[in-house]
């Protein structure tokens, strides 16, 4: 399976201090586009029939501000895994207008909890919603350094009504500092113990993030298996290429009827790799 990470669009609703846009939301939102959901699933389609099943993780911004996002999303359904990342500030109706007009197997749904911005009591409604549906979804907890105080409890309301909850490991800057380096251990412990009894897979994903892997000269399939597509269509091989080469290092645009992804996996150039490691061929 191939897997594709797509910023949908640099636009959100919350302005949370540890987003990663939070110092530049002016900046990026000059970067947005306006492309038709048609055109996008064309292509999403066209690269399936190139390369068989396919994987579409939608990020942002938040995605359900996405102009038609409810047909996109039925659309892609229809012949790629689909997940997307929601902050859940999209209105009860509208939400279960979505989840009850998808097929629920090939949907996941990673619901933000921001407590700056959102009701746990709001929040926890719309849940319940997708546990109506049978929708396969997680509520992400950001371990930003002013918010793990209510992390256990805000864990404990979700595992109460039998939600999967996952602490999210900060990346950026606080007080001069930068995360996730500079977590102290007493941070990391509240952080590793928040996942002990959560599910296996969940625990996995989210103490890996702490830490960050030696991938300096490392054979790795992204590009080859996976690739980051930001809004306007333009294609990179990880987080790292869209981030440290500037966006010199780029396989192409998606949106392009000759758009391929790399025939083979690649040497990494960068010293560390933050989140895309399973990449890396073992
Ligand atoms: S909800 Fe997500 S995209 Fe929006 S400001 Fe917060 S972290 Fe950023
Ligand atoms: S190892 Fe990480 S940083 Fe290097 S190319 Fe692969 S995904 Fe990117």
């Amino acid at each position: 399976m191939v897997e594709f990470d797509w910023l949908i669009h640099y636009k959100c609703n919350f302005r949370c201090p540890y987003c990663f846009f939070s110092n530049c939301w002016n900046e990026v939102e000059k970067k947005n586009i306006d492309i038709s959901y048609i055109k996008w699933i064309q292509a999403y389609k066209k690269i399936h029939n190139k390369y068989g099943d396919i994987k579409i993780i939608i990020t942002g911004g938040e995605p359900t501000l996405f102009k038609n996002f409810k047909n996109l999303i039925i659309e892609l359904n229809k012949f790629a895994d689909v997940s997307f990342d929601t902050n859940l500030s999209i209105n009860c109706k509208d939400l279960e207008d979505l989840v009850s007009s998808v097929d629920n197997s090939k949907l996941f749904i990673g619901a933000s909890f921001h407590p700056g911005f959102t009701k746990i009591d709001e929040f926890m409604k719309k849940m319940l919603i997708l546990k109506k549906y049978n929708i396969n979804s997680r509520v992400h907890f950001v371990t930003y350094p002013v918010n793990l105080s209510i992390m256990s409890k805000v864990k404990r309301i979700c595992l109460e009504q039998d939600f999967r909850f996952v602490p999210i490991p900060f990346r950026g800057q606080y007080k001069n500092k930068i995360y996730p380096v500079s977590f102290t251990q007493e941070e990391k412990n509240l952080i590793y113990d928040i996942t002990n009894d959560i599910k296996d897979v969940d625990k996995k994903w989210s103490n890996v993030q702490v830490e960050q892997v030696d991938s300096k000269n490392k054979l790795c399939r992204a590009g080859q298996m996976y690739a980051r597509v930001d809004c306007e269509g333009t294609v990179y091989p990880c987080a790292n290429d869209f981030k440290e080469t500037g966006g010199r290092n780029i396989l192409g645009n998606i949106l392009d009827k000759n758009f391929d992804m790399r025939k083979e996996p690649m040497v990494c150039s960068h010293d560390k790799c933050p989140c895309e490691f399973r990449w890396i061929v073992k």
